[in-house]
This record gives C-alpha cells, sequence and structure tokens, in this order.
C-alpha cells in the first residue's frame, strides 16, 4: 500500500522561452508548408522530438543532410558563426531560433576578443552553446570542474564569462578564484536568470515536501544542478528522463508529499504526467481514482500554466506587451535568409 498523499509541482517549470521559441518557430516553418529541419535536436526530449516529426519537422545532425531550398532552425543554444554563413551559402532558408540571451552572450564575447582579453568560459567543453561560443572566440580557455581551474594562466587582463546554465554558485567561485590571477578582471555574467529562477522555485517546494522526483535529460546540466541543490536542501531526490521510470513504488516507501520539478527542455506536461504517475503507483487508496484531477490540481498551481509550452499566438502577443525586466530583448525570429557577422 502506498503513503503518497499530494503531489506539488514546483512553480516556473516547463520549457524556458529560448527553448519555446525555437520549437514555436520550427512548428510555424513546418506548418506554412515549408520542409524544415532543426540541426541537431531541438530539446534531448524523445518525445518533443517525435512531436516535431509528426508535424513535419526533421532532425538533422549536419547540413550536408538537408536539401537546397528548404529550412533550417538553429536552436536556442546558437551555432558558431561559421555554420550560419555555410547554411546561407548552401541555399538555406535560415530560421534563427538562438536565444536572444545566447544571442547577447556571444555579442558579449565578442566585444571581450575584441578588446584583447585572455577569455574564460565556464561551462561544459562539448555542450552545443559553448561550441558556438567558441566560434566568436576560438582561443578562449573552456574550464569546467574545480578540478580544472589551475589550467588558467596568469595574464594581464582576462576576462570570464560562463555558459547560461552554469550554476551560479560555481561562476562567483570562479570569479574569486581568478581575482588573483590577473591584473585585471573582467567579469560579464551571462547566468541566464531563467535558471536562477527555476533553481529558486525546486529548493523552495524540495523544503516543503518528503521526496523530489526531477524530469529531465540524464546528461543536462541544469536538470543535474536542480538534483544536486535538493540533495542540498536533504530532501531525498531522484532524477528521471520522464514518466517510464516510474516503476517502483518502492522510491516513495514512507513519503507523504513529492515535489516534481523539471529542467529547462522538458515539458511542463510531463510534470503532471509524472505527478499523476508518482500517485498511481505509491498513492494511499483515498487518492486512487483522482490521480488524474490531483495531478492536474499540482500543474494548475505552479505559477507556469501548461499552454505555455507551445505558445504561438498568445504568448507573443503577452510578452511584446510586457517585456520582462531581467530578461534581453525579444530574440531574433527571422524568417527568410541570415547570416549573422562574426563581429557586433
Ligand atoms: S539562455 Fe536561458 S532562456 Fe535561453 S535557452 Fe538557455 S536556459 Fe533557456
Amino acid at each position: 500500500m502506498g503513503t503518497v498523499e499530494d503531489v506539488r509541482i514546483a512553480r516556473r517549470t516547463g520549457f524556458c522561452y529560448g527553448v519555446r521559441e525555437a520549437i514555436d518557430m520550427a512548428k510555424e516553418s513546418a506548418a506554412a508548408g515549408r520542409l524544415t529541419h532543426t540541426l541537431g535536436q531541438v530539446v534531448h526530449n524523445e518525445g518533443v522530438v517525435a512531436d516535431l516529426l509528426a508535424q513535419g519537422v526533421r532532425t538533422v545532425d549536419s547540413l550536408e543532410d538537408v536539401r537546397e531550398g528548404t529550412a533550417v532552425v538553429i536552436r536556442a543554444h546558437g551555432v558558431r558563426p561559421d555554420v550560419m554563413e555555410s547554411a546561407a551559402e548552401r541555399g538555406l532558408e535560415v530560421i534563427d531560433g538562438t536565444c536572444s540571451w545566447v544571442v547577447a552572450e556571444q555579442r558579449q564575447l565578442q566585444r571581450l576578443v575584441d578588446e584583447g582579453y585572455t577569455i574564460v568560459i565556464l561551462g561544459t567543453p562539448r555542450h552545443p552553446e559553448v561550441v558556438g561560443l567558441l566560434g566568436f572566440a576560438p582561443d578562449a580557455i573552456v574550464v569546467d570542474e574545480e578540478e580544472d581551474w589551475d589550467r588558467i594562466p596568469r595574464k594581464k587582463r582576462m576576462a570570464l564569462i560562463t555558459q547560461s546554465t552554469q550554476p551560479p554558485w560555481k561562476f562567483e567561485r570562479l570569479a574569486a578564484h581568478m581575482v588573483g590571477r590577473a591584473h585585471e578582471l573582467k567579469i560579464v555574467n551571462t547566468v541566464c536568470p531563467v535558471t536562477i529562477r527555476r533553481q529558486e522555485d525546486t529548493v523552495d517546494v524540495a523544503r516543503s515536501v518528503d521526496a523530489m522526483v526531477v524530469v529531465g535529460g540524464r546528461h543536462s546540466a541544469n536538470t543535474k544542478e536542480l538534483t544536486r541543490l535538493c540533495e542540498i536542501v536533504g530532501t531525498p531526490v531522484v532524477q528521471i528522463e520522464g514518466v517510464a521510470d516510474i516503476t517502483d513504488p518502492a522510491l516513495f516507501a514512507g513519503r507523504r508529499i513529492v515535489g516534481i520539478t523539471g529542467g529547462t527542455s522538458t515539458p511542463i506536461e510531463d510534470l503532471e504526467t509524472v505527478a499523476r504517475r508518482v500517485l498511481e503507483v505509491a498513492g494511499v487508496p483515498a487518492v486512487a481514482g483522482r490521480e488524474a484531477e490531483i495531478a492536474h490540481g499540482a500543474l494548475e498551481s505552479a505559477a507556469t500554466p501548461a499552454g505555455r509550452t507551445t505558445s504561438l499566438p498568445r504568448v507573443r502577443a503577452v510578452a511584446a506587451a510586457s517585456p520582462r525586466a531581467s530578461e534581453p530583448p525579444a530574440p531574433v525570429t527571422a524568417r527568410g535568409p541570415v547570416t549573422r557577422p562574426a563581429a557586433h
């Protein structure tokens, strides 16, 4: 017999605005009758990729796989400038879904290069966003975990910038580490505010429940960070990729209230499905038959309504009417061939 009486979904979860915009662009393009591709998986979520495929959007690994005249969507992580240029040269219709925050980050990085700084990027070396950033600063030193930091040289003028989804505490610690290594140190904080808010909301819910479920890609840095924060709070936590991973009621043995959160590539609907599944496998008898209703109630209580996952007209209208102060300007939503200059 299960022990779970209730479920709570963290506030402000679901897709971040960068991921949502890129997915919307791909859907809009396919709906307009264009043969549409995304360069790399738009998110590492099989359900989302399958949904896009059903709507006519294919994932390709390389521009070589895209026929001239067809459309290619650049995902939120962005790409190196030469990828943009070669897409245009190949006669592809480039739909630039690079998140506006990442665009701002690329521009700031380019400025640091122009100003002659030795640049350190805090990030995961092979992460697509970092690969794209290196296209703007090929000589930058990429460091991730603390063991790497001794590789940072001592230089007169250094600059530090970060991959958007790195944890703020790590960025601050690295900045402190670098203070003694440079005569002049320029720090550009490009940690994405969406990531910070999500971490705060995850901690809030983790403090109010008996166990947490974190839903997201196994290798997703921002998902792993949510799991780590739950551990720091001291709440037992399990990280899963999707609802199919919840089969064992023992995961929730003795837990009364279970909290659920997800990474920036996890659709909010997945959290509702997971909430329902937790109740199905580990709920007390009193919740039997009401699992869907309770899970839906938990979703309704989260600040991000489910409609934000697939957005289109309503979200754009709302966003245009009330831009959020902590977010960068609206993204470039190019619908025709685009080449981004190498320097800004
Ligand atoms: S920078 Fe922030 S909003 Fe943009 S894609 Fe990354 S996590 Fe999402």
